[in-house]
């Protein structure tokens, strides 16, 4: 159930609903909003079934969400949400960009992405220390040592850090290193897992998982929302179909279900959404167009040697081609061009 309050409310109309809605056993999310306050209440369904909150002074309406998602909704905050990490807007006018390795493989071949990637203006450094391989015989990841090396070459070329997090373990040591926590397609629906990383103080980037429909997405981003954390970003990275040219099938359509069914903001993959360097501009000329509030590339100095995704990661000079036409797409959207 979503509670509106009336224009006009004051704090103690708003303390005496929120302290209903804990007398009968249930919890809260408050989204204030410029000229309403909204009052999202979670908690066990039934015991929701049976509040009756519409009569108490302050509240305009009450409406009650057919769908299990409620933080994650538009009905439920109909502003878009902007995150900040440390300055840089997710969701706001300009897309950013996240870009780098797929993973970590040395400082050396860190430090050549992270300027190239710098200079050619991305606000994100990304690089994978923990790998999900399908074959556990294939490269792992640096671990640790991977974090450290991400957070440092990020520092000295003033880029942010997005990297994923595998498994409950691994909270702590990610976000002592990591700005932004990523959850990967293969563990879109952990939830054991959703919910700890939604606990660890960190925005989320939860990319689709590789079957998972709009709204199964939806709920894993509830999931996290749930334990307290506002700033999850969706992120498209092309979902499993019958067609094998493209390594996923990149789905551009889900940039604009979100926007409509959710405030969140969203990133697309289009590396991992087609696992071809010749289709990511198309693509990422594509999801700006198509309204994304940014994307994450993997660039790499050498692809041809690079331990995982060689065939999608684009060279410096390609990636640097790539910024200037979003960059144009991106003005031409706005009406600066
Ligand atoms: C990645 O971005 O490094 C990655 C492993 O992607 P995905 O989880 O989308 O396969
Ligand atoms: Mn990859």
């Amino acid at each position: 159930m979503i509670i509106v309050m009336a224009p006009n409310s004051t704090e103690a109309e708003l303390e005496n609903v929120k302290n209903k809605i804990k007398a009968e056993g249930l919890d809260y999310h408050l989204s204030k909003g410029a000229v309403r306050t909204i009052v999202g209440v979670i908690g066990d369904k039934k015991a929701i079934g049976q509040l009756e909150m519409h009569h108490l002074s302050g509240v305009e309406k009450t409406v009650r969400i057919t769908e299990k998602y409620k933080l994650v909704s538009r009905e439920f905050k109909p502003n878009n949400t902007v995150i900040n990490v440390g300055g840089v807007q997710i969701g706001g006018k300009k897309p950013i960009v996240m870009a780098g390795p797929c993973a970590v493989e040395s400082m050396e071949q860190l430090m050549e992405a992270a300027s190239a990637v710098a200079e050619a203006g991305a606000q994100f450094l990304r690089g994978g220390a923990f790998k999900p391989r399908t074959s556990p015989y294939d490269f792992q990841g640096l671990a640790a040592e991977g974090l450290k090396m991400l957070r440092e070459a990020a520092d000295a070329n003033g880029l942010k850090v997005v990297t994923e997090v595998v498994d409950q373990r691994s909270i702590e040591t990610v976000a002592k290193f990591a700005d932004v926590l990523q959850i990967g397609a293969r563990n879109m629906q952990n939830f054991q897992l959703l919910k700890e990383v939604g606990r660890a103080g960190r925005p989320v980037m939860l990319k689709r998982g590789l079957c998972a429909t709009i709204k199964e997405w939806l709920n894993a981003a509830e999931y996290i929302m749930s334990e307290g954390c506002d700033d999850v970003i969706f992120c498209e990275r092309g979902i499993r179909t019958y067609e094998t040219y493209t390594r996923n099938t990149l789905d551009l359509s889900a940039v604009a279900a979100i926007k409509e069914l959710s405030h969140l903001p969203i990133v697309v993959d289009p590396s991992h959404g087609t696992g071809r360097r010749s289709m990511v501009r198309p693509m990422a000329m594509a999801a700006i167009a198509a309204g994304a509030d940014g994307l994450i590339i993997e660039v790499h100095p050498h692809p041809e040697v690079a331990l995982s995704d060689g065939d999608q990661s684009l060279t410096p000079a390609d990636f640097k081609e790539v910024m200037e036409d979003i960059h144009r797409m991106s003005r031409l959207l706005r009406g600066e061009e």
